[in-house]
């Protein structure tokens, strides 16, 4: 594949194969809002649950949350958001075009030259009102991140989950900021999904948790297939770090446009809960029943973007190389991450394929994202299914009528073996799970 697949690629096979597609596209599109199609909502939620299933599930020590959207507006008084989280912003005098000041390199304007205000400093959070009447008290902020939901649920949660330190609560969902700048696809957007976890810590073991979780958080991706060569970590600056945080690595990734953030890990030390007792005059601190002693917890906080994760997969994956004299495009996506596990193609659409290719699919169907394609010849459609990374393709042929064995074809080597119909399910399971395609039961007769 190209070394660097150029942006342009992907999002024209987003478009292409369902993917994604610009939001509101009918009426013109909206600015950098993007919806995700049949393709793009499996990949999604593939991302999402791998998320979930490494934080949570397969964890004792992390327990989920699925907080609102719409909070009291104290929260975010308390969070330092109504005051501080704010981008400066500068305005070409002569196209009115507005800019992160931090994305100007010579001080003038990108588009025309023109010249530039001074900054002056712009809150990124969505206001709205609340209730019939549009007026200053009535007024709510769309959350610009889900961790403040955790925040103010520390109690809560730590009391009915019986759970001692060091204790995680994640929450995967919308959040909400208005961008100066957005762009880069879904890159930066005004909506987006963050997958957070607040990881609870006792005061002077928060470096030790914070180590582990910068290592943990960058195995992730590369255990869902990212190559460790595209990823990078990058600590900040004493310039670059919020007033709060003791310590932040940004796990980055070689997007086309450069190495970019793809998630954020941050010490946070004890500021959340402290502003958060102080402005709601609860009283936030742990009492630590070993030691006999009570405190603030410090927090670890991974904060990843669904959005911008999905991104990288989808770059990293994209694949083209010349098959049979022709360019094949092939998204090799990880099994647990390809949006169909497998797809059923009778060789034609003869009505005596028909019946047998509708009971294979009936019965996959059952355990995991199959697909039933009978259009166009068998060539593109093993291309169209080469393109959405469908890791398995099923061919029934008229020989298959004869002795119930029906082709499986592998996307990344091409190879295909024939298996009886009664083990194909067990057979697509163990290939799914890893099993290598060359370990072919004693039944199955390899072909070129
Ligand atoms: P950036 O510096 O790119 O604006 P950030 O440091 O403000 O990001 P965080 O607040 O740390 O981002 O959010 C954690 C993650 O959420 C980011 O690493 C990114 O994956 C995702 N994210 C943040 N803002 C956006 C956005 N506007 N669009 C899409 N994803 C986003």
């Amino acid at each position: 594949m190209p070394d660097n697949v150029e942006m342009e690629k992907i999002v024209s096979l987003c478009k292409r194969r369902g993917f994604i597609f610009p939001s509101s596209e009918i009426y013109g599109g909206l600015s950098s809002c993007w919806d995700y199609g049949p393709m793009g909502v499996e990949l999604k939620r593939n991302v999402k649950n791998a998320w979930w299933e490494a934080i949570v599930q397969e964890r004792d020590d992390v327990v989920g949350i699925d907080t609102s959207i719409m909070m009291h507006p104290g929260v975010w008084k308390a969070s330092g958001h109504v005051d501080s989280f704010t981008d400066p912003l500068v305005e070409c005098k002569s196209c009115h075009l507005r800019w992160r000041a931090s994305e100007i390199s010579n001080e003038k304007c990108p588009t025309c030259s023109g010249k530039l205000t001074e900054p002056r400093m712009f809150n990124l959070m969505f206001k709205t009102f609340m209730g019939p009447v549009e007026e200053e008290a009535s007024t709510i902020y769309l959350r610009p991140e889900t961790a403040q939901g955790i925040f103010v649920n520390f109690e809560n949660v730590l009391t009915t989950s019986r759970k001692k330190l060091p204790l995680g609560i994640a929450q995967i969902g919308k959040s909400f900021r208005n961008e100066i700048t957005p762009g880069n696809f879904i890159f930066r957007t005004r909506e987006f999904e963050h997958m957070e976890l607040e990881y609870f810590v006792k005061p002077g073991t928060d470096e030790l948790w914070f180590d582990y979780w910068v290592k943990e958080r960058l195995e992730w991706y590369i255990k869902l297939g990212i190559r460790r060569g595209n990823l990078r970590l990058r600590q900040h600056g004493k310039e670059e770090l919020a007033h709060y945080a003791k310590d932040c690595y940004d796990i980055e990734y070689l997007f086309p446009k450069g190495w970019s953030e793809l998630e954020g890990i941050a010490n946070r030390g004890d500021y959340d809960l402290t502003q958060h007792a102080k402005y709601s005059g609860r009283d936030l601190s742990y009492y630590d029943s070993e030691n006999n002693e009570r405190y603030i917890p410090y927090v670890i906080e991974p904060s990843a973007g669904v959005d911008r994760s999905v991104l990288a997969l989808l770059i990293d994956a994209y694949h083209e190389e010349v098959v049979e004299g022709g360019t094949r495009v092939v998204l090799r996506l990880q099994p647990s991450l390809a949006p169909m596990k497998a797809a059923v193609l009778p060789l034609s659409k003869n009505e005596r394929l028909t019946p047998l290719a509708k009971k294979v699919y009936a019965q996959l169907c059952l355990s995991f994202m199959t697909c039933y394609d009978d259009s166009q010849s068998i060539g593109r459609r093993y291309r169209r299914q080469d393109e959405i990374g469908t890791p398995f393709c099923i061919t029934i042929d008229f020989q298959s009528l004869e002795d119930n064995l029906v082709t499986i074809r592998e996307r990344d080597s091409l190879a295909q073996i024939r298996v009886p119909i009664e083990e194909l399910e067990k057979t697509l399971q163990a290939k799914l799970s890893g099993e290598p395609f060359e370990a072919t039961p004693l039944w199955a007769t390899r072909q070129k």
